[in-house]
This record gives C-alpha cells, structure tokens and sequence, in this order.
C-alpha cells in the first residue's frame, strides 16, 4: 500500500482547484494545507502538492521525460467513469485519446485518462 505520493506544481491555486475538486469526487478528504502546499488523504494513502520554487519553473513538466508519466485512480464502476467524464467536459478539463475512449488503455479496460493543470496525466479506471 503507497504511503503518500508528492508533486511539484506550478500554479498551487490551479491545481488546488482541480484536484481538490477531482479528490474530493473520488472521495479523499483534505488532509494539510499551509501557505506552500495542500493534501488530500483517503484512508492510509495521501498525495501531496507543492509549489514549485520560482528558480525551478523554467523547465516545467513533461510526461514524455523521464519521471512521472501518470497517475491513475480506481472508479467504482464504469458508470462512475461515464458520469466523471461528463463532469470534467464541463468543467473544460482536457480529455485525451477522446477517439478511442473508454478503451483507450486496451479492449477490457474501461478508463478516462484527462490532464491536470500542469498537463500531468490523470487516468479514472474501473476495477471490474
Ligand atoms: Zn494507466
């Protein structure tokens, strides 16, 4: 079971309002919050975001690069899916490989992948 994961942000107050909007959907609940960071906790796993330092903004976050590619969730079902995918449509949050949703991560896999505000890429996958 992951302990916590931590992620550097470029804009803390985007990304506030995404994912504790997204988190707070997937039922976590807000954990910390201090002047630099936020996290959100759901059960014995937390995730952590952080403001990046100004000296460190100039190269920015690619998830081609090496490092995090994404971050996947488990939805309760797949209606669960199908009624997130509406909700981050009007919330204008970009949905990716849109042709081939909800397979896009294979034939028996029912999923929304979708980006945050750094473009990190967030996927809601069922688990049946
Ligand atoms: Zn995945």
């Amino acid at each position: 079971m992951l302990h916590h994961i931590e992620i550097n942000v470029s804009d803390l107050k985007a990304s506030h309002e995404f994912w504790g909007w997204l988190l707070e959907e997937l039922e976590y609940s807000l954990y910390q919050e201090w002047e630099k960071g936020f996290s959100y906790r759901k059960n014995e796993a937390y995730l952590v975001f952080v403001q990046t330092q100004e000296r460190f903004l100039d190269v920015g976050y690619h998830r081609s690069r090496v490092g995090l590619n994404h971050l996947a969730f488990h939805a309760a079902s797949r209606e669960q899916v199908d009624h997130m995918t509406e909700k981050l449509k009007q919330r204008h949050v970009p949905i990716l490989y849109l042709d081939r949703h909800p397979f896009a991560g294979g034939e028996n896999h029912y999923a929304v992948f979708f980006e945050d505000p750094d473009r990190i890429k967030v996927e809601l996958a069922a688990s049946e």
